[in-house]
């Protein structure tokens, strides 16, 4: 079941609700992010609040993100603007006996505080290049490189992962003792994101990677 949590980093980000689900560790939550595509970042621009989805990565303990010069998220995070970010891993849905013991096994991640920039051709690279890592180990080498107009329209970013917090669910149903008897199925339905078949853009001229040819069975 969930281990045993050390000290949130701060008021906030200390879990209340169902504190026996927290945890603080960064091992639990860089893992989090590595299995995470996507994360979900609330800001708010002064007129209005908002929750944008958006590609994410990990490198040490900060997360990364990209995006287009012009964009309003990348335009809100470059001013240093306050955020929160969510990841969330939906590992089953678990089925109790009663309709409102139902509940999810997740593993889920909330960050607080401010993204800042990474300067200079080289370290946005380097930091693209783990991106790359991310999506296709050994793909960097095969894939043009981007080129200074493209880099100069982009900007990289990273926020800290020192104020984080993980929840963890990993239970069976838990019912009421009056309705364990009740001929009701309980159970979990675990749940994971499947790898599917590669589908090809061309016409197999080009030989098949081996990070291609792993993917479905990854
Ligand atoms: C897949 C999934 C489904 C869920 N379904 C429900 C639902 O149906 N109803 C419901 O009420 N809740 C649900 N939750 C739990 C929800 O995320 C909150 O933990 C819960 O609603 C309590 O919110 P709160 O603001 O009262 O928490 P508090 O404990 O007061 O939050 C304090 C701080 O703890 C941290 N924290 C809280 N929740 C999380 C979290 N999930 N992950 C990481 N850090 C966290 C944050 O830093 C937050 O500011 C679900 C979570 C997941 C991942």
């Amino acid at each position: 079941m969930n281990k045993p949590s050390p000290t949130a980093p701060s008021s906030r980000t200390r879990i209340r609700r169902l504190p026996e689900l927290a945890n603080y560790e960064r091992a639990a939550l860089h893992e989090i992010i590595d299995q995470s595509y996507v994360c979900h970042i609330a800001f708010n621009d002064g007129e209005s609040t908002h929750c944008m989805p958006t590609a994410c990565w990990r490198q040490d303990d900060y997360l990364y993100i990209h995006g287009s010069n012009g964009g309003r998220l990348t335009k809100v995070l470059l001013a240093g603007t306050q955020v929160s970010i969510a990841i969330t891993h939906v590992d089953g849905l678990v089925l109790a006996r009663s309709a409102f013991s139902h509940t999810m096994n997740y593993r889920s991640a909330v960050i607080y505080g401010a993204f800042e920039a990474i300067e200079g051709n080289k370290d946005k690279l380097a930091a693209m290049d783990v991106f790359m890592d991310k999506i296709a180990a050994g793909r960097k080498h095969q894939a043009r490189p981007g080129n200074d107009k493209e880099l100069a329209a982009t900007s990289v970013l990273r926020i800290s992962l020192a104020e984080a917090a993980t929840k963890i669910s990993n239970t069976n149903p838990v019912d009421k003792e009056e309705d364990l008897n009740l001929p009701v199925w309980a159970g979990v339905l675990p749940m994971a994101v499947k790898h599917g078949e590669p589908i090809p853009a061309d016409n197999g001229a080009i030989p098949i990677p081996d990070y291609v040819v792993r993917w479905a069975h990854a």
